[in-house]
């Protein structure tokens, strides 16, 4: 099988082209950095615009650079939520056209899953049932994932997700957001203390595995403010003091917001036990598991339990195609997906799109649909 995956669903748009004995023959990502930037924050009419301006090129790279032609592919593998129908629209329709084109069948994609099925690919080893933490941008999920298709959600995140937590730290610090947040903040809390500011654990009175990032962000944007700190001045034009300043307290929100990631495995691991008592593998995906210290300190936890950490290379933890093809190779295997669309452009063809999907909700049935 080779299939081409395609991802829109956030700022990042996706292409690449896997095997299903897991060689990657092609992966690319182009990202909306500069849009963050110039707008302080992906509008979601303008993350469709810059969707729609580079897909044909990306998807076209993607087969350039497995030195494929769409008649070669097995399947279309794409993103059909959860997120914006205004960006997921845009990789259905490419992956719609390609399909209808070439008559190939469709296997629409759950991006979480996603997230946590990449590890598969990367660790043969990894068996169902094993946990996962996905964590990223707008999500913080503790799943048990005990087959294809089937997670018991543990926990998730009810105020604000980590990655967001580490954008708006980053920018209340004045750091480059060319790049997103997280990295910056990665690199900026190497230079601080990061026992300075005690920021408190969030939620910690709840004896449960969810997630809120919510508070913490709060203490921080105080502290930013407490210690005078002007994110109008970029951090490369700061004083010494001021610098040491931003890095203590970028230190200390890492700290604290990893803490709370710790405490919460801690019990999930604990209750999942109970459940599967097999299970061997703690798999760590998303976007913030590409964060060193993340993946340092979850170690820790999971080598305490007498578990493995999985945690995908960090271009497979950021929003990626590999991930969305490998996704559709493992559905594609038990039968699962949709068949060609029709070869011509119509609007009777309406596609399945799920901005609100529940990891562990059923996959509905013939998700394609003539009006
Ligand atoms: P979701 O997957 O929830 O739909 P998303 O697709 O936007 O959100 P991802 O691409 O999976 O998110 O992850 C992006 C998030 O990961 C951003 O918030 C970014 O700051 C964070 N991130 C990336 N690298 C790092 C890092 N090294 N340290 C911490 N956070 C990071
Ligand atoms: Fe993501």
């Amino acid at each position: 099988l080779i299939v081409l995956g395609i991802e829109t669903s956030c700022d990042d748009t996706a292409a690449a082209v896997v095997k299903s004995s897991g060689e990657i023959l092609s992966q690319v990502v182009s990202s909306q950095a500069d849009l963050l930037v110039r707008y302080g924050g992906v509008a979601p009419k303008m993350a469709e615009e810059a969707h729609s301006q580079v897909i044909d090129q990306v998807v076209q790279e993607a087969l350039n650079q497995a030195n494929l032609s769409e008649a070669d592919l097995s399947a279309v593998a794409v993103t059909i939520g959860p997120s914006l129908s205004l960006c997921l629209r845009v990789g259905v329709q490419k992956a719609r056209k390609t399909a209808g084109s070439f008559n190939l069948p469709i296997i629409g994609v759950h991006h979480m899953e996603a997230h946590a099925l990449v590890a598969r690919l990367m660790e043969r080893e990894l068996q169902f049932p094993f946990m996962a933490l996905l964590i990223s941008g707008g999500h913080n999920l503790l799943i048990l994932a005990q087959g294809l298709g089937q997670y018991i959600q543990l926990g998730t995140s009810i105020y604000d997700a980590i990655g967001e937590a580490y954008d708006k730290t980053a920018k209340w610090l004045g750091l480059d957001m060319r790049r997103s947040g997280g990295p910056a903040i990665e690199e900026l809390a190497r230079e601080g203390d990061a026992e300075s500011i005690k920021f408190s654990i969030p939620t910690k009175q709840h004896k449960d595995c969810n997630f809120s990032y919510a508070g913490l962000k709060t203490q921080v944007r105080l502290a930013t403010e407490s210690r005078n700190i002007n994110a109008e001045i970029p951090i490369s034009c700061a004083s010494s003091q001021d610098r040491r300043s931003r890095a203590d307290i970028a230190a200390s929100f890492q700290r604290v917001a990893v803490l709370h990631l710790e405490e919460r495995c801690e019990r999930a691991i604990e209750w999942a036990l109970k459940i599967e008592p097999s299970i061997k593998h703690l798999v760590v995906s998303g976007g913030v598991a590409s964060n060193q210290y993340v993946r340092a300190r979850l170690d820790q936890v999971v080598k305490k339990n007498s578990l493995q950490l999985v945690c995908p290379p960090p271009s497979l933890c950021t929003d990626n195609g590999v991930m969305v093809a490998w996704t559709g190779i493992e559905h594609f295997r038990v039968g699962r997906f949709d068949p060609p669309p029709p070869a011509v452009e119509s609007e009777d063809f309406v596609y399945d799109l799920r901005p609100r999907w529940p990891l562990g909700e059923e996959y509905a049935e013939g998700r394609s649909e003539a009006r």
